[in-house]
């Protein structure tokens, strides 16, 4: 279904919380729709709103029935100008959640509806105020716990992304017009119109789309973390390494249930990137089926890891086969040599292993080398990942939307070679342009649209 704009224009005005439950100095409560100055008026005890400026800030009581719930101050803005393109009103009141419960109930009785999650956005969305993938980012910027996370998003959000999906889309309607035109003429026994312009259209809009998906598994892990396996022998102080980088960085540890010899995963964030360390503490031979259990997540763990921290007791020589025993080698991954209980070691001992092993000396537990070891870290991450300046796709529903007309234009490279019927080719170009058309939304499906939405925050 194509979207139909303009069919908004006798929804509800919508209301909700847009700052989090709980107790705070000030909470913001948000109105959008046609109606939101006459629905806060109501239950407003100051100026007359609708005589005022759009982007004015208003002092007043929050009242119903002469009694006063609260001291606030209502912020106007006027359609268009406003994050949904409607008439929004914003209340700060105190942050209290009787205050915030009973302004919302005044609210929903002089005629607002809550509002559902994402529903702001949405409906700034329908009226054109934003793309998909600017609210999208939107989203992602409220979720975002590192630099790398809030520059994707930002990027975002600032449409670059967009203006690159559009340029595509606009090259494939091209590529199409000039097809129609020859189907226009293939009556007049025009020759067929230049397969090799057309082609080479076609050629462009792959390479674009490859550019686009190239760094997806990237940002991916960016998004999630970089996912980093602890992995050695029994008692070389893997834990003790865990523990140390996250009691630094404050990190959030939390054991997988099952059983204690499973892994344990935290979240750790250097330089402004974040971290996935996993501890498989299981990675041993297994005596037991529960152990057995054990063994296999730790390897899947370490397995999906892109980088691996082979600790081992600096006292003695790393033994790393259990490297190959447990299928950890391939050319994505990198291994750093962690050479543990350095505070065990003579100077001696410690200048061999640094200088001609290339090993790292760290005590975990002293916590000497660590900050070494975790510039080493960053490193690896950052050597891995694209340049700011890079547009990202980071959502699996790009993605698939991208792969999708990857298929058709390929397809249709095809069908000119072979000299296939037109119409078919210039079906299979008007395919993917949709593909890309569905990214942004300027071609959507209501389910896709409310799938979207619901996965925003409420007041958003
Ligand atoms: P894991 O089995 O590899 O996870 O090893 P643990 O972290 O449980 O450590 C095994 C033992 O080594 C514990 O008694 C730790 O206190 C000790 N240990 C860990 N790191 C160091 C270190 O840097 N120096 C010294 N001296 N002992 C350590």
């Amino acid at each position: 279904m194509e979207k139909a704009k303009g069919s908004i224009a006798k929804q509800p005005t919508w209301v909700a919380l847009s700052t989090p439950q709980g107790k705070a100095a000030l909470a913001v409560i948000r109105l959008s729709g046609a109606q939101s100055f006459p629905i806060v008026q109501r239950i407003f005890k100051g100026k007359a709103l609708g005589n005022q400026h759009s982007h004015t800030l208003h002092y007043g009581h929050i009242q119903m029935k002469g009694h006063v719930i609260d001291e606030v101050v209502v912020g106007l803005f006027r359609a268009p100008k406003s994050y949904t393109g409607e008439d929004m009103v914003e209340i700060s009141c105190h942050g209290a959640p009787y205050i915030v419960q009973q302004t919302l109930d005044w609210l929903c009785e002089a005629g607002a509806e809550l509002a559902p999650p994402g529903g702001f956005s949405q409906r700034a969305f329908l009226n054109g105020k934003m793309d998909l993938v600017q609210a999208e980012a939107v989203a992602d910027l409220i979720q975002a716990e590192t630099k790398f996370q809030h520059q994707i998003a930002i990027q975002q959000l600032k449409g670059r992304l967009s203006n690159r999906l559009t340029r595509l889309r606009q090259l494939l309607l091209d590529a199409n017009a000039y097809l129609t035109l020859s189907l226009d003429f293939a009556e007049e026994d025009v020759a067929f119109a230049k397969p090799d312009a057309i082609y080479a259209k076609l050629a462009y809009a792959l390479k674009e789309i490859h550019k686009l998906t190239r760094h997806f598994d990237m940002a991916q892990r960016l998004k999630e973390g970089f996912k980093v396996a602890i992995i050695g022998r029994p008692n070389v102080g893997k834990s003790t390494l865990l523990n140390a980088l996250c009691m630094e960085d404050r990190a959030i540890v939390s054991a997988n249930p099952g059983t204690t010899r499973d892994s344990v995963e935290a979240s750790v964030q250097l330089n402004g990137l974040s971290f996935r360390f996993v501890d498989t503490a299981g990675l041993r031979h297994a005596r037991g089926k529960v152990e057995q259990l054990g063994v296999e997540r730790s390897v899947q763990q370490a397995q999906q890891a892109r980088l691996i921290l082979y600790v081992f007791d600096a006292r003695k020589e790393p033994k790393s086969d259990i490297m190959n025993q447990f299928n950890l080698i391939d050319n994505k991954k990198t291994t750093l040599m962690v050479a543990n209980k350095a505070d065990l070691i003579s100077d001696k001992r410690k200048h061999l292993l640094t200088n001609e092993g290339a090993y790292l000396c760290i005590s975990a537990q002293k916590g000497t080398g660590l900050q070494s070891l975790k510039a080493q870290i960053s490193a690896i991450a950052a050597d891995n990942m694209p340049t700011p300046e890079s547009v990202w796709i980071t959502r699996a529903r790009h993605k698939q939307q991208l792969e999708q007309a990857q298929k058709l234009l390929i397809e249709a490279q095809k069908g000119l070679r072979q000299r296939i019927p037109p119409e078919l080719i210039a079906h299979n170009i008007e395919q993917a342009c949709r593909c890309v058309g569905e990214i942004t939304g300027h071609v959507t499906h209501e389910d896709v649209l409310s799938h979207i939405f619901q996965h925003f925050c409420i007041g958003k």
